[in-house]
């Protein structure tokens, strides 16, 4: 496969093939991400998308899940696209799930038939980042879009009976916008209602534009604690009918996994047990990205 530069997936494309169908992310832009900082975006070509699925063919036939790399295959135009989700069909019968991460920006330029289409086709699976429902903090990271468009996009990818998973972050706002990050995101999470979210915490990436503001003072890491009184209020904030609000990315202190609504109170109550000591906190040595 000719894969280029290192390659991110999410956890549970761990068995999946890789196609790497883009270089970097479009937007590339986001204040807290390190991801593709190194890769110059551009889509690849597709000569060598073409000889990676024959690859594939030949080595993996077996596996019945893909995966679209890099930051947001879904930036292709649609008749690309389309065109290589055909040859995934004729060339890797089996696969039955194709997943990618996409953001609002590229999702802005799919219409709901484009969707479709690509639902029809096999992808079933996107993965996307609110990371805040509260524009002056997606603002101060240079996020695209407003919480408001971004939830659009949610809704659309939903309406086109593709499953999301969406990320949050938790520290993103630092402490002094923390409950209005953390209830604005809940209220944003709620809105979309994805079946599936993704918390994690902020851990500043070095060379990242958030990491210099850090260093310069301008910006504030908040403590376990903090961090747990935030995610407290944004799991109370959060509605979703039915979805599972996971926290448990190696980055949380307290790693948990609601289903919702049933676990919510379960869930609050056990958060209210870390606050007050009786649950141990992950390690800052054991927490990663
Ligand atoms: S859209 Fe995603 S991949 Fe691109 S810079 Fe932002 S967080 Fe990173």
């Amino acid at each position: 496969m000719h894969y280029e530069g290192d390659i991110y997936r999410p956890p549970s494309e761990a068995n999946s093939i890789l196609l790497q169908v883009t270089a970097g992310c479009s937007h590339n832009g986001c204040h807290f991400c390190g991801a593709y900082k190194n890769k110059k975006f551009r889509i690849k070509d597709e000569a060598v998308i073409q000889e990676d699925l024959h690859y594939a063919a030949k080595h993996f036939a077996d596996n019945d899940r893909l995966f679209l790399c890099d930051g947001d295959a879904l930036i292709i135009s649609q008749e690309r696209l389309v065109g290589i989700l055909d040859a995934v069909k004729k060339l890797l019968p089996r696969v039955r799930r194709i997943g990618s991460y996409a953001n609002a920006k590229s999702l802005a330029r799919k219409s709901p038939e484009d969707l479709l289409a690509l639902r029809e086709r096999g992808l079933t699976m996107i993965h996307m980042g609110l990371e805040s429902g509260d524009d002056e903090t997606l603002r101060s990271i240079n996020k695209w879009g407003t919480a408001g468009e971004i939830v659009e996009q949610g809704i659309k990818v939903g309406e086109a009976k593709i499953k999301l998973f969406v990320t949050v972050i938790l520290g993103l706002a630092g402490p002094r916008r923390s409950a209005v990050h953390a209830e604005k995101t809940g209220a944003a999470l709620t809105r979309m209602n994805p079946p599936y979210v993704g918390a994690l915490s902020l851990m500043p990436v070095e060379g990242t534009p958030l990491y210099e503001r850090l260093a310069a003072g301008e910006f504030q890491l908040m403590n376990p604690r903090q961090m747990l009184e935030e995610l407290k209020i944004m799991l109370e904030h959060t509605e979703l009918r039915p979805g599972t609000f996971y926290a448990n990315h190696a980055s949380n202190y307290l790693p948990l996994r609601v289903r919702l609504p049933q676990d919510k109170t379960s869930a609050l109550a056990l958060i209210d047990s870390a606050l007050r000591g009786e649950i141990p906190l992950t390690p800052e040595w054991l927490r990663g990205l």
